[in-house]
């Protein structure tokens, strides 16, 4: 039984039952494959193609589809953290320990957590497991952050002594790719098949509803558990300002797609995050423009901190 178990790569390596898994074979590749031809991989068109295939996803629900660039990097990512036509494990074991809605990092670490002191555990994601913090939030962030780090250093290393001669120049495409790939890369700890097969929590892709004071439902399956964890995260907030549903503009769900370095951005916010994107922009030659509701930069920040940064 244990070597069956261990010929299949999708079951728990702990106690060899199935905590979910991907069909044999089954990868977002497959549509790269289809979409190639057209030769607009990377373009905008190539999102609207992802949506009108959303047969594809057999769990999921079609409004929750990647929207995101589709690119071999993005393939890894997506078959790690929202694999194509997942299969919810069979529960055939009754009620959870602890059961947990949404798979970013609060609810990944409660999960890992949980699973480590022995409950029995499920986690219920709709979207792309490693939430905000791993697909639209520190991650890519910090991969971004770090090209204008380095831009910023370029130009300012004769301070230190070195002499960089010629021009320097800012390829944003491949900033962006850089960043893809590093996503990509990481996002194998959040994965699906990480959580389900090496830690054995029993993974649902999907939307998940409460019915009662102990059931939640999810893909048309009822869960019942001991303690639930929320875990959903947030959103973007779009500020009611007259006219903004005219405009194009983006949010942190989807600046990391783009792959054509705007001239100039405006920023809404003066927070952490539009501090240190549009900074990191700015760095990378983009015009900047913050719009801050009150009279301070960073209004939560030490102040002698905010300054150094405001200056
Ligand atoms: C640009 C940016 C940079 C950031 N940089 C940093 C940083 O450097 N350091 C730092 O500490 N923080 C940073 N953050 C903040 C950090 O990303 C978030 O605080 C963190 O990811 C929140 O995690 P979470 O698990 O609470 O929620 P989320 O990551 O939002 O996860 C919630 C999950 O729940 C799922 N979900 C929601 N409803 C349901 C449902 N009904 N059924 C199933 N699933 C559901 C969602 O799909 C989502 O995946 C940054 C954020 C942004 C946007």
């Amino acid at each position: 039984m244990v070597e069956e178990n261990k010929a299949n790569d999708y079951l728990c390596e702990k106690d060899g039952r199935d905590h979910g898994h991907t069909p044999e074979g089954a990868t977002w590749g497959t549509l790269l494959e289809e979409l190639k031809p057209r030769g607009d991989i990377g373009g905008s068109e190539l999102q609207q193609a992802i949506g009108d295939r959303s047969g594809l996803i057999v769990n999921n629900d079609p409004s929750h589809l990647p929207s995101m660039l589709f690119d071999e990097h993005n393939v890894e990512l997506f078959d790690n953290v929202h694999p194509i036509n997942w299969v919810d494990p069979e529960n055939d074991q009754g009620k959870y320990d602890m059961l947990v809605i949404g798979g970013g990092a609060g609810g990944l670490v409660t999960a890992a957590g949980s699973v480590g002191v022995g409950a029995r555990v499920c986690l219920i994601e709709r979207n792309f497991l490693g939430g905000d913090c791993l697909n639209t939030g520190c991650v890519p962030s910090k991969a971004f952050l770090k090209c204008a780090n380095v831009v910023h250093g370029a130009r300012t290393a004769e301070q230190y002594g070195i002499e960089i001669t010629g021009e320097i120049k800012v390829n944003f495409k491949t900033i962006m790719e850089r960043m893809r790939k590093i996503r990509a890369h990481i996002s194998e700890n959040d994965s699906a098949k990480r959580f389900s097969t090496t830690l054995g929590v029993d993974m649902y892709m999907g939307n998940a509803k409460f019915t009662g004071a102990n059931t939640v439902e999810v893909n048309g399956k009822t869960l019942t558990f001991n303690k639930a964890c929320i875990a959903t995260g947030g959103r973007p907030n779009i500020p009611d300002l007259e006219g903004i549903q005219t405009v194009p503009y983006h949010t942190s769900d989807n600046i990391f797609n783009i792959t054509t370095q705007p001239k100039s951005i405006a920023v809404i916010g003066s927070g952490p995050i539009g501090a240190e994107l549009g900074q990191a922009f700015q760095r990378l030659g983009t015009k900047v423009t913050f719009v801050c509701r009150g009279s301070k930069f960073l209004p939560k920040e030490d102040r002698d901190a905010a300054q150094l940064l405001t200056d």
